[in-house]
């Protein structure tokens, strides 16, 4: 790139002209800032260049000359600009990078026999295998678990941050403790024990989402070939990362209770390395497991030698205001608790916890260490301002009342519609709805004529270890507006007509936009 002269420079800073726009929120001395910083990086204005003295500038602008020096301060401060005294303040010299021309092509390495059998793991490929073409125009979205863009708190969530970096400056910048940020382990520890599931503080380690404390418990307790036990229908991201890690994964079935006991005395003396549950809200089932069985659990789990792994992910998603049973980790100290702040708060800020036995504490924490050397500081910080401030509670109190109001549209949708056979119950907690189809109807037909329809849903073959499952869809409420979801409960009711009208059992596995959410 040929360097422009200094004079070159001048006339098009002069050219380019800044403009300013007082009183829309901006500060001018931030704008004066923005502006030059964007010609110094586009190369308008070329290492050495000398701006023009402040107080010229300013008479230029019609602000006080104060406001240019500010400006140019923080541009100094920011590496975009030098100040030597009696001589004024030039663009820095970091050269601008070079235009790279592509490297000359080769033939290409033999991936295919270069990739683990990890990377190949068959789970890992079946939401691609099975997913169609993107669907055309403005679909209602049931397929993923995710919070609605419109329901989620970035204005407080940017007060809190502004908070963490004007106030904590530097530390909040930084690598975090191996464990996670003390202020946030305490506060995690004591939501959960007033929310009845005991943890000292000690025992809690924050993680980057709580899909990291997944394949942490994974990394720790699977070699490969070990049974790994699931309920039949369970997370698809849970069975990916238990099938990575090399587990022979093993689906128990459940009745009306959960988990059936009987079901899990087979596995006694399988050396099965755990059993991972949602006892409060499946996913993708929407169950929840009642008291009596979760003693059965723990029982069963001391006797079998299996630790419990408890993925709390809808923790405090009651719609209806009644909270679930006790949890397994409050009948046994041995359970692996796991939770999220991804559902009812922020998928975004990736920080999920998981409250370990005292004796794993010493393996984990390393393992969480090589991972990814520490969930991000910065987010930590703005978290623990989010939960210190209450902001959480409110948050809640807005939320609920608008799932509450989704499931209840999606619930009369499906009543009025659903042809006879069809199997459901409205959830009592979290975010998704379970239908499960007559024996013989073909869910990939299902979601691919919903698609066509304009509704998106998911086969429940994704949730299943060995990927065939009873016929089943998993309808997810959180992302659209209940008059959207309502109409799309009506396609989806016409679309199982019509494909059962067509006939059973046509083999068609596909269905559009799958996603593990
Ligand atoms: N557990 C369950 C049951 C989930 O559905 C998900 C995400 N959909 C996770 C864990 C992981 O979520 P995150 O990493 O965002 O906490």
């Amino acid at each position: 790139m040929r360097r422009k002269s200094g004079i070159e420079s001048y006339q098009m800073f002069r050219e380019s002209g800044i403009s300013l726009t007082p009183g829309v929120g901006q500060p001018l001395y931030r704008q004066i800032f923005d502006q030059v910083a964007a010609r110094v990086s586009s190369g308008v204005l070329t290492p050495g260049f000398r701006l023009p003295p402040t107080r010229v500038l300013a008479e230029e602008l019609g602000v006080h000359r104060n406001t240019v020096v500010r400006a140019f301060e923080d541009l100094v401060a920011a590496g975009f600009l030098v100040s030597v005294v009696g001589r004024g303040s030039f663009v820095t010299s970091a050269p601008l990078p070079a235009s790279i021309s592509p490297p000359p092509s080769r033939p290409s390495l033999p991936w295919v026999s270069l990739v683990s059998r990890a990377a190949s793991a068959e789970p890992l490929g079946r939401a691609d295998a099975l997913a169609g073409p993107a669907p055309s125009g403005n679909p209602v979205n049931l397929s993923r678990m995710e919070p609605a863009g419109e329901l989620l708190p970035h204005e407080l969530l940017r007060r809190c941050l502004d908070h963490v970096l004007r106030d904590r400056a530097a530390s909040a910048l930084g690598y975090s403790p191996r464990e996670g940020l003390p202020r946030l382990r305490e506060l995690i520890a004591a939501e959960l024990s007033r929310s009845g599931v005991p943890a000292e503080v000690d025992d809690v380690l924050v993680t980057t989402g709580s899909q990291q404390a997944l394949d942490l418990v994974a990394r720790a307790l699977i070699d490969p070939g070990d049974p790994f036990l699931v309920e039949e229908s369970t997370y698809s991201g849970a069975i990916n990362l238990f099938a990575v890690a090399g587990a022979r994964v093993v689906g128990v079935p459940s009745d009306g209770d959960g988990p059936d006991p009987a079901a899990l005395e087979r596995h006694d003396r399988s050396r099965a390395k755990g059993f991972y549950m949602m006892p409060n809200c499946g996913n993708p089932t929407g169950a929840c497991v009642s008291a009596e069985r979760r003693h059965a659990l723990v029982a069963w789990s001391r006797r079998a030698g299996v630790p419990l792994i408890e993925d709390d992910y809808g923790a405090d998603l009651n719609l209806d205001g009644v909270p679930p049973p006790p949890a397994l980790k409050a009948l046994d100290s041995e359970v692996i608790y796991l939770g999220t702040f991804s559902k009812k708060l922020i998928p975004a800020l990736r920080v999920g916890f998981l409250v370990c036995p005292k004796a794993l504490r010493r393996q984990l924490v390393p393992l969480k260490h090589a991972m990814d050397l520490g969930t991000s500081v910065l987010l930590q910080h703005a978290l623990c301002e989010f939960l210190e401030r209450g902001y959480m509670r409110a948050h809640l109190a807005k939320v609920l009342p608008e799932y509450r109001a989704r499931r209840d549209a999606l619930a009369a949708g499906l009543s009025e519609g659903l042809p006879d056979g069809v199997e459901w119950t409205p959830p009592a907690r979290g975010l998704v709805l379970w239908l499960q189809l007559p024996e013989g109807s073909d869910p990939g037909a299902v979601c691919e004529e919903a698609s066509r329809r304009g509704v998106l849903v998911t086969p429940g073959a994704i949730y299943s270890p060995t990927g065939r499952s009873r016929p089943s869809l998993r309808l997810a409420f959180c992302g659209e507006p209940p008059e959207r979801i309502a109409v799309g409960a009506q396609r989806l009711c016409r679309a199982i007509d019509a494909a059962a009208g067509r006939g059973r059992g046509s083999g068609s596995t596909r269905a559009p936009a799958i996603d593990v959410l």
